[in-house]
This record gives C-alpha cells, structure tokens and sequence, in this order.
C-alpha cells in the first residue's frame, strides 16, 4: 500500500512495535489475531485492525501539504475532514479555517472566496453544488481534493446501478458528509433515491412500496430523505441499495436482504431480476476490516474496552457498537478524559457524554482500539495515561504477543 507521508506526532512508537509484530507474524494480513500489549500486571489487546486508514492518511497527507506549499495565502477546509477533533484542531492552529460546520451549515461566506485561496476538500468529498459554487469563484478544486478513492467507487456504483433505471437507496446517516454527498451525485444518474439509517427504517417503507399508504403520508414520514419529484408508483419499481462506507456491514446486507424480499412479494420471485440490482455492500477495505477484527475481539476475556476517536466519526461508533455486545465500552475522543475513578465517554443510547465510573486499580485486561480517522499517538498517550494513573513509575518494556 502506497506511504503517505503523515506528521510525525500522529506515530507513536510503542503501538508501531504492535503493528510491527503482527506485520512480521501475518504479512499477507491473513487472520484478524489481536495482539496482547503487557505492561507487567496490565494488559492491553489490540485488534488486528485499527486506526488510520488509506483515505484519512491521504487526506492528511494532501491537507498539511496545502499548508505548507500555500504560506501567506488563505487555506481553507470545506468542512471537517475527517471526524477527529484534535486532527481537525492540529490544521485549524496550522491556520486552515473551516467553510462548513458538519452539517454543512456556513461559517464563511462563500462569495468572499476569491481564485488565489486555497479549498481542501475533505476525505468523504461534497456534494456537486458545492463544489459547482467553489469553481464559480474561480477556486481550484482539484489540486487539493482528499476524496477517499473508496468513497468514489461508491459514486461509481450509484451510477452504474442508477443508469438501469434503479431508484437507489443510500443506507446510511443523512446528516453525513459523505452520504450527503453520494445522495448529490445518485440524483444525477438514478430515477430517484432515497436515504436509510437502519433497519427500523427500511422497514417503514414497506406500505409505500406495496402502495397500502399515499403518497402525502411518505412526504410526509420521509421528509428531507428523498429525490425531489420521489413518486412512490414509479419509483418502487426497482431498487438497489449502496451505503456510506463506514456503515455496519451486517445492516447493509439486513437492509438489502430485506428490500430484495419486498420487490420478490411485490412481483414475484420469477421477476426478481428486473426489479432488484443485487450489489453486494460498498463499505471500504477499513471499515471491512476494522470490523473483522472487532468481531473477533468478542472471542477474548478482558474487563472493559476502550473505543478511541471523533464521536461523529460512523466507522468508530460501529466499533463501539459492536464491543459492547460483550463488554463495558469507553468511546473517548482524547486520554484527557480518562480520570482516576471515572471516564468522561460518549453514551451511544444517550447520545451524549456520560462520566462512567471505572476502578483503574481492579482492571487487568482493556481491549483498546481506533476507528479510521484515530492517530496511534492517541491511543498511545491513553495507554500512557492509564499507566500513570494507577500509581505507576516509568513504563516497563512491553511484552507482546497474541492475545
Ligand atoms: S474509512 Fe474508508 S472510505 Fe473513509 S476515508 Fe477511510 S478508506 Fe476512505
């Protein structure tokens, strides 16, 4: 895989010397192992898979070049580009400012933007307004565009599928950049389209597809999740779903499994061909695999586990959703959340921060892990931490090994 050239303070030798033992142990990246991290009676473990992934290091790689290839000039982000606060603050003190919060709500006004500024546009990429509006001041586009090469593919899909006459359903979090930005191009090639968030969702459209209820009740239900002109006698006639990459890949394939089955009793399973583009899901390699190897995390005894990174990053809450299917998770955005008695951590079914109480003393074995967008350094500043706050002198010589 090509090497990025990513800023020193995002490496972190003690996680290298892991990443290391299993290049060494598994080099064609075979099985999803985890690792074992012993610091005398501590131990950590390490999933195969974690952290950057080829998109977000790309990304990086390109945005810290446009800083320092453009001294002088106003370098700007379209949005976040990447779900990790402290990657986003390290380019905000590098001087780039932010046209967009995450819902792409403005914090600049465009029409200031004159040719000689410099617009990165983020790893999960922008709609095609967006990026129509920028050309029409002139600003260069491509030269620093970190769109993740796996999110293109997905554009690629939508359009192969959505050229056979495909109503395309987009699984994925409507909010998102990433989907807001595939939904902006799906519309281009598709008859309609229409975005999911889960199960529970996809199940809400049975009536419209099977035409039991109207079409003002789906405007009404659906608000804001469709094409425009969206009519639900023409365009439940076939489907085809993609996602956003970072979904759950179970979900994806539930949700596709589950629309095939609606267009088989819609028209019978002899027609199923002409009414159903079977895709299989368009998760990225990362979220692939980061995935694997926190399902096999679920084979291994540890006290807790702590989940490292933005929490609006979608690859890393699917990391936390699935750990804690066996143990207490800690989704922490930085090791400064981490406290003696408690740590301050994101609340999946709140959906907020929480402080969750923790006995640093009693832990023995902390499954830890990054989504695609974590710095080994951060989770080798929250292995430090948690060292130093059970009362320990200087870190020892790690062991490693498997789990
Ligand atoms: S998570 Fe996947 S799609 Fe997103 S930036 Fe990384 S490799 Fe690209």
């Amino acid at each position: 895989m090509k090497n990025f050239n990513v800023p020193e303070f995002y490496r972190s030798p003690l996680i290298h010397k892991v990443r290391q033992f299993q290049k060494e142990r598994d080099p064609k990246r075979k099985d999803t192992l985890p690792a074992l991290l012993r610091l005398d009676d501590l131990e950590f473990i390490l999933p195969r898979h974690f952290g950057f992934c080829y998109g977000v290091e790309n990304a990086i790689d390109i945005a810290f070049s446009a800083v320092e290839e453009n001294k002088g000039k106003r370098v700007f982000l379209l949005s976040q580009m990447i779900h990790n606060p402290g990657v986003n603050q390290d380019l905000q003190n590098h001087g780039v400012r932010f046209l967009q919060d995450t819902d792409g709500k403005p914090l600049f006004n465009l029409d200031e933007l004159v040719s000689e500024d410099v617009v990165i546009i983020p790893a999960f990429g922008a709609p095609v307004q967006t990026l129509e509006k920028l050309k029409n001041k002139g600003v260069d586009i491509l030269k620093y565009n970190t769109t993740c090469p796996f999110v293109e593919r997905v554009w690629k899909k939508a359009e192969q599928i959505g050229k056979s006459d495909c109503t395309i359903v987009v699984h994925g979090k409507y909010s998102h950049e990433e989907t807001r930005s595939t939904f902006s191009r799906v519309v281009q090639y598709a008859p309609a389209a229409i975005i999911v968030l889960n199960m529970e969702e996809a199940q809400r459209l049975e009536p419209y597809i099977m035409l039991q209820k109207s079409q003002e009740e789906f405007e009404s239900e659906f608000k804001g999740k469709f094409s425009k002109g969206f009519d639900i006698h023409r365009h439940f006639q076939k489907l085809g779903v993609v996602n956003q990459t970072t979904m759950l890949a179970s979900e994806t394939q539930e949700i596709a499994d589950y629309f095939r089955r609606l267009m088989i009793k819609k028209f019978g399973e002899s027609e199923i061909l002409s009414h159903f583009s079977d895709t299989r899901d368009t998760l990225c390699y990362a979220t692939h695999e980061n995935q694997e190897a926190t399902l096999q995390l679920l084979n291994v005894q540890a006290d807790m586990a702590i989940v490292a990174g933005g929490y609006n990053s979608s690859n890393t809450t699917h990391l936390a959703e699935l750990l804690e299917k066996k143990f207490p998770v800690y989704f922490v955005a930085d090791s400064q959340s981490i406290h003696n008695d408690y740590i301050e951590c994101f609340d999946l079914g709140k959906q907020g921060i929480i402080q969750k109480p923790w006995n640093s003393r009693s832990v023995k074995r902390i499954i830890i892990t990054g989504g695609a967008s974590c710095p080994d350094a951060l989770l080798d500043r929250i292995i430090h931490k948690i060292w130093q706050i059970r009362g320990n002198p200087t870190m020892p010589e790690p062991f490693i090994g498997l789990a």
